[in-house]
């Protein structure tokens, strides 16, 4: 199992009215000079707990319910936002640092800010680096969070955890310099900058007269730079060469110049917010097509021209990698494909490749860790709320019931949101299954995907549903710990992986 709680020792508990319902999680218990802390809970939530042989220092550093007694000071300290700063201060591990530039990263979002412990768990045994508060704007709106919150839940989760090995902090798909700043304010130690607003994927399209008319209307020392450097012979990877035609080269210029300029305006705002402070990603798997070779070539040549000092670039891989399920598509190709994009960033030797909507790909991960060589970084996000869905269908099918319900009615708008592709009409209305049948619905495409879209109408909109769900959650704590721990166990062991 995951975690283990045990009984808080009398002398402490007899402090508090409800003392007796005190048990903590044994993993949490830290000592630092004169003071003790571990993550505690009652039958009403979670708290840390604190006692000190005096009223100062960082004990005192805490808000919430004090007592004192038996020559000791006791807190019960809430997971307020300024609880989570404390923490922070005292143990400085659970601060978001830096981790996209290592050899192997791994993101784990965590939608409902109830995952990260047992992420955690899984990250002292496996030899990654981890980025457990990891959120977009579109999360952030469709649960109603902010940064902040997110990153207070990773690190009282990562303290219930007792993992001190590091993990990030990533400010997810970001477009704005208002995103931009907004997530620097607060801390986050990545930031994934999605171009998708910047580039011009139409040209992919365009050929013959009217690609050079567009190119002409292009700054003639733009032409001339980039035509002495791209079309002067092939370049050469290590098994195999990459070829622009002058045609590809005019698509690249028209497609990407104006998002390189942005990517170098935000390179810039980064160096004046630290040097080294926040690890950049930059993301242009938003589009339709995918990346051409010769496309993440120009990029990443383009944004070594800027002086754009980048850790991971995401390009639009071959096949489907839709969000919940497995790949979709010809495995044999994609092995080809995103080999030469792993070439690609080994010729350059500054980035790794990053790989968007990476939970469930389940038949890609071999391809990807034997090729990288475990040199890469991988983001998982809604895998972590469908498994708190499927908890719930063995442990409260009631709610579960209510919830798939809802996810219906919230479907249409949804979809505007995320590219699905299932056929939702296969699926079963809830009164004719037994409740037994309820977790299948998690283990078809239709119905992952029906759940992993609609968590905004379940977690954003509707407090009480909101309420329900992290009540159940709270109470069957140790189901989806076990959910999550299998779940991510198998990501990390086909990744290849090693353990610690
Ligand atoms: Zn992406």
């Amino acid at each position: 199992m995951s975690f283990k709680l045990q009984k808080v020792p009398a002398e402490t508990a007899n402090l508090f009215p409800n003392g007796k319902d005190f048990t903590y999680y044994a993993d949490s218990l830290q000592k630092i000079s004169g003071l003790q802390a571990c993550m505690a809970r009652d039958l009403e939530s979670r708290f840390l707990l604190l006692v000190s042989s005096e009223n100062s220092g960082a004990f005192a550093e805490f808000e919430g319910e004090c007592v004192s007694g038996n020559g000791v000071f006791a807190k019960k300290a809430p997971l307020t936002e300024k609880n989570a700063a404390a923490l922070r201060k005292a143990f400085p591990w659970t601060a978001p640092v830096p981790v996209l530039h290592k050899k192997c990263s791994f993101g784990c979002g965590d939608r409902l800010g109830l995952a990260t412990s047992a992420h955690a768990e899984l990250f002292k045994k496996y030899n990654a680096f981890p980025v457990f508060a990891q959120q977009s704007i579109r999360e952030l709106n469709l649960t109603k969070r902010t940064y902040r919150s997110v990153i207070d839940d990773a690190s009282f989760q990562v303290f219930q955890a007792g993992y001190t090995g590091g993990f990030g902090a990533d400010g997810d798909h970001l477009k704005s310099f208002e995103h931009i700043d907004m997530a620097l304010e607060v801390g986050v130690t990545m930031l994934t900058l999605d171009l998708s607003d910047e580039l011009h994927p139409a040209f992919a399209e365009v050929s013959g007269a009217e690609l050079e008319k567009a190119y002409a209307g292009c700054p003639a020392g733009v032409r001339s730079e980039c035509e002495k450097l791209y079309l002067s012979g092939p370049i050469q990877l290590k098994s195999s060469t990459l070829n622009f035609t002058k045609e590809e080269l005019m698509r690249c210029v028209l497609i990407y110049t104006d998002a390189m300029d942005f990517a170098a305006k935000v390179s810039e705002r980064l160096r004046r917010h630290g040097a080294g402070k926040v690890d950049l990603e930059i993301s242009v798997d938003e589009t339709s097509a995918p990346t051409l070779p010769e496309h993440h070539y120009f990029v990443a040549n383009e944004l070594k021209r800027r002086q754009v000092v980048f850790a991971s670039l995401a390009p639009r891989f071959i096949g489907e990698f839709q969000k919940g399920i497995d790949y979709i598509g010809d495995l044999k190709e994609f092995r080809k494909q995103f080999g030469r994009h792993v070439e690609i960033a080994d010729f350059f030797g500054t980035y790794k490749v990053s790989v968007h909507s990476g939970s469930d790909k389940f038949s890609a991960f071999p391809i990807i860790g034997e090729l990288t060589g475990g040199h890469f970084h991988l983001k998982t996000a809604g895998t972590s709320w469908l498994e708190a869905v499927e908890a719930i269908s063995y442990a409260d099918p009631k709610l579960f019931r209510e919830i798939y319900t809802k996810a219906f009615a919230a479907l249409p708008a949804a979809l505007k949101l995320y590219h699905i592709t299932a056929d939702f009409s296969v699926l079963p209305k809830e009164e004719t299954l037994t409740d037994a049948q309820l977790p299948e619905l998690l283990k078809c495409v239709p119905g992952r995907q029906l759940l992993h879209i609609t968590y905004g109408a379940m977690l954003g909109e509707d407090p009480a549903m909101h309420d329900k769900i992290y009540r159940a959650l709270f109470v069957h704590e140790e189901e989806y710990q076990k959910q999550l721990d299998e779940h991510f166990r198998k990501h990390i062991e086909l990744l290849g992986i090693p353990a610690r």
